[in-house]
């Protein structure tokens, strides 16, 4: 039988254990902490009971998943659970913009946009799937599905201050400058409406839900798959070369590349750690989780029922706040990206106390206290909110980092999406994931289809592996 070593239990690395163990293949996966699951673990910080994710929070890529869809994840404790607004977007004055998964509904909220909103999403909506079949891989290959993508290619390409042009109302236009800004890259280049459309597209195709439970019991379901497949994962256990690992016939690397080109050293051919090195990172994330006794005493009618709540107005103060980030600078008024979980899945909760997820998007490597920065953004749309905080805790870019090297300089989404990194990466090859030493694959979210709990990094990666084994063999 032949073996592979999996270094990294974040959901690429177990997506690529559980794809090599379905071959038949003997997998061991090597965890550096004590807990798996990376980007997706969830615990109680504040209080006994209240239940916080320390990563990810909503998943539509999740649920949307081509590999998770192909595995049973429910029999193995998965259940997914929506509150009643995907997304909501507050501007000064009590007004908000609202996504929710029903398109006609969604329509209806927008009002004078709600037709361009149905003509620019909807077709999109209906093809997702075979969209993401396209655009959850490496951009080079043969399409298989060109209605969908040439849907989307040309818009995607555009910089969503400028496709963002088409709206006339300020609800429409915040609500795809938000979520264009998931890119954390500045609006005004190109490429940047690829986020806006697919998150607003992925809506009313899924929804975006949260994991019932919190989001660990995503990889922990993976995880439950592949040990049912006679998988081995050892927590606790942190490579630091890759001449310790025992013999294997593939090795999937879970690590970001500057990690990959320091456990690889010398073996590792010179121009794939040249670009290793060279390798961009995106802004930083500021966490801050809170607990709030009963919830946000938000101003608008919207955002006390969305799952998600992107906080910064209009969508000028969304493009100005992402562009300070990249050029290093810290906004006065950061975009903050709020989840509401408990509105979905009301036993987070402890009583009337209520987790409030909060990150705001700040310079790479920030050393400041974002704190007073993100409590004023809420302030500002949910005026009260000060009173009813009753306890915090924050990760700066720094705690995040050591709590997940993957996060380089408090990075969340595994390198800069600059056009170049959105089309090809880690490094420009038609294999990505091969690092040029036989055998040794890079799987984490620095691969295409890039940063999300999708898992379709470590899935593509382990198919890499076993063409060119059988190849080989
Ligand atoms: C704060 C935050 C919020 C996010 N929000 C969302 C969201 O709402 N929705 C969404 O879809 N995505 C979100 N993401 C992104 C998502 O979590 C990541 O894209 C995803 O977790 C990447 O998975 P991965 O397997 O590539 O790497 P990771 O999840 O980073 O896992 C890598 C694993 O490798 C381990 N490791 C590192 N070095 C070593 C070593 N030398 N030896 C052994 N083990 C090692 C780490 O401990 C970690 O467990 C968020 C991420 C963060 C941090």
């Amino acid at each position: 039988m032949s073996s592979a070593i999996v270094v990294g239990a974040g959901p690429n690395g177990l997506a690529a254990a559980v794809t090599l163990a379905q071959r038949g293949m003997d997998v061991t996966v090597l965890e550096a902490s004590d807990t798996i699951g990376g980007g997706t673990r969830s615990s109680e910080r504040i209080l006994p009971g209240l239940l916080h994710d320390d990563g990810a929070a909503v998943h539509p890529i999740g649920l949307a998943s081509p590999f998770f869809r192909s595995l049973d994840l429910a029999a193995h404790g998965l259940e997914w659970a929506w509150s009643d607004i995907d997304l909501a977007h507050p501007l000064d004055g009590g007004r908000a913009g609202a996504m929710v998964a029903s398109l006609d509904e969604t329509v209806r909220l927008l009002g004078r946009d709600g037709g361009r909103w149905r003509a620019l999403f909807g077709p999109l909506a209906d093809s997702f799937d075979e969209l993401a079949q396209e655009v959850l891989r490496p951009m080079v290959h043969v399409p298989r599905h060109l209605v969908p993508l040439a849907r989307f290619g040309p818009a995607a390409l555009l910089p969503a201050t400028a496709l963002g042009r088409i709206w006339r109302t300020d609800e429409a236009a915040a609500l795809f400058a938000g979520n264009a800004a998931h890119g954390w890259h500045p609006l005004n280049r190109p490429t940047t409406s690829a986020f806006g459309l697919m998150f607003a597209a992925i809506s009313h195709r899924y929804g975006w839900p949260v994991v019932k439970g919190g989001s660990a019991r995503l990889t922990d379901a993976l995880a439950s798959v592949f040990t049912e497949l006679g998988g081995c994962i050892e927590t606790g256990h942190r490579v630091r070369s890759l001449t310790e690992l025992p013999p294997a016939d593939v090795v999937m690397l879970d690590l970001e590349p500057g990690a990959v080109a320091d456990l690889a050293g010398d073996a590792l051919p010179a121009r794939v750690r040249k670009a290793y090195r060279r390798f961009r990172r995106a802004p930083a994330a500021f966490k801050v989780d809170f607990a709030v006794e009963g919830g946000l005493p938000w101003r608008d009618e919207y955002s006390s029922r969305a799952g998600t709540v992107h906080v910064c107005g209009s969508a000028a103060e969304v493009a100005a706040a992402e562009h300070d980030i990249t050029r290093g600078r810290m906004p006065e008024r950061p975009f903050v990206l709020v989840a509401q979980q408990y509105l979905a899945d009301p036993q987070r909760s402890v009583g009337d106390v209520h987790p409030v997820y909060t990150y705001a998007h700040v310079p790479h490597g920030y050393t400041g206290d974002a704190t007073e920065h993100i409590i004023a953004q809420l302030e500002r749309f949910a005026p009260g909110t000060r009173e009813r905080i009753i306890g915090a805790h924050a990760r700066t870019p720094r705690a995040l980092a050591d709590h997940n090297p993957n996060l380089v300089g408090g990075d969340i989404i595994g390198g800069a999406n600059t056009p170049l990194q959105l089309l090809m990466r880690p490094r420009v090859s038609t294999d990505p994931y091969y690092t040029g030493i036989p055998g040794v694959y890079i799987c984490s979210a620095s691969t295409p289809p890039g940063a999300g709990v999708h898992g379709m990094c470590g899935h593509n990666a382990a198919l890499s592996a076993l063409r060119r084994t059988e190849r080989a063999g």
